[in-house]
């Protein structure tokens, strides 16, 4: 086998828009303090773990079945959930689970998006919007940011009526720039998106409840063509379970069930899930404690005199770098992984537990010193 040639990707036949491309890939590196992919730095808690064991139990009893296609106990807590905590009334049958929110994302594009559609985000944003894009056969805009990383409405409107996209993506807070958007500017861009196309405007919350600010979630109510995505890989500390869901009129949960697999969502899946949201006051207690270590992180940077961007998620974009791959590079010297977006000047840091955030502010205080 030694002398054959390696086949690459691009010897085998596929699609034109895949090659010479890379997949989505945050390093993944084994050092002391990792605070590159905003993840929930706490564990979940022992009583939490046993009950998942307990569920997980029960649902190995039933693993010769399928799982209930509808998720349909699942879908009735996450909606008793939203109702509770996002400010609006939601039920089952506004509310649809999936493998992570990028599934529901790509299920998203796949019902609304796909060959011969369009879909527009403002950039810099979560990059994984343009590659399901690009996975679903979409074509991709890059939309336009203030200076500041806030949305430029008038910008935005005008590039809306000039693509007439199929599908407007907002990421509030986005990321990386931790930026949250008010609901004045999702209903000017939904209603640019109704007069050009109409379009489906989805809103991606996956850091809502990191939020200083109340949910979009009621924005739903009388637009239909509006849809909500949200997460449990962040505010639940459960990346690991890969559960993302959205809420939006009940027409558009049928719409997705077109384009989904059946059973997608394993029982396992499931009945961890359920355990997770048996334990949200727990839970939520750990998202107040990484609000006021984001504040905390925000403050310190800027005294030591970075440029920071407000944050309303569980991360922070500070700068500005000459280069920002270098100083990615001497921050991880110090034993602190970070990310680098490809935001020029700019680097973006997950709020961690205490004592990595001293970690990371020691590592960035150190790094200035060199520079001054
Ligand atoms: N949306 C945004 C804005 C994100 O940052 C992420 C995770 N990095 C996701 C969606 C996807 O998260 P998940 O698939 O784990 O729900």
């Amino acid at each position: 086998h030694s002398n054959t040639p390696r086949t690459r990707i691009d010897d085998l036949p596929i699609r034109d828009e895949l090659r010479g491309k890379s997949p989505y890939g945050a390093p993944q590196l084994d050092v002391p303090v990792r605070l590159n992919t905003n993840e929930n730095p706490y564990p979940l808690p022992e009583a939490l773990v046993e009950r998942i064991a307990e569920r997980v139990r029960e649902a190995a009893r039933d693993l010769n079945r399928y799982p209930d296609r509808d998720a349909v106990e699942l879908r009735t807590e996450l909606a008793r959930y939203l109702t509770r905590t996002a400010g609006h009334e939601v039920s089952l049958a506004n509310v649809w689970a999936a493998n992570g929110s990028n599934e529901v994302l790509q299920q998203l594009l796949q019902t609304f998006g796909g060959p011969g559609r369009t879909a527009i985000g403002f950039e810099p944003s979560y990059s994984m919007h343009a590659l399901i894009a690009r996975g679903t056969g979409t074509g991709w805009i890059s939309g336009p940011r203030n200076e500041d990383f806030t949305i430029d409405v008038e910008a935005a409107k005008r590039a809306i009526a000039e693509h007439r996209p199929d599908v407007v993506f907002i990421t509030s807070p986005n990321n990386p720039t931790g930026t949250a958007v008010d609901a004045g500017t999702v209903l000017a861009l939904h209603e640019a998106a109704q007069a050009a196309k109409p379009s489906m405007v989805v809103v991606d919350e996956a850091y809502g409840e990191f939020s200083h600010h109340a949910s979009l979630l009621p924005l739903i109510e009388g637009r239909p063509n509006l849809v909500l995505s949200r997460t449990m890989s962040k505010a639940f500390g459960a990346a690991g379970l890969r559960l993302g869901y959205l809420a939006a009129d009940p027409a558009v949960v049928d719409a997705v069930q077109l384009v989904r697999l059946p059973y997608h969502l394993s029982s396992v899946t499931q009945a961890t899930a359920l355990a997770a949201l048996e334990h949200t006051d727990t839970l939520l207690g750990y998202v107040a404690q990484l609000k006021s270590e984001r504040d905390r992180i925000v403050d310190e940077l800027r005294a030591l005199g970075y440029d920071v961007t407000d944050s309303d998620a569980n991360f922070v974009q500070f700068g500005r770098f000459a280069d920002s791959h270098i100083a990615w590079q001497r921050i991880l010297d110090r034993g602190v992984l970070v990310r680098d977006n490809g935001v020029p000047g700019w680097l973006r840091v997950s709020a961690g537990t205490p004592a990595e955030n001293d970690a990371f502010l020691d590592a960035v205080r150190e790094l200035k010193k060199e520079h001054d």
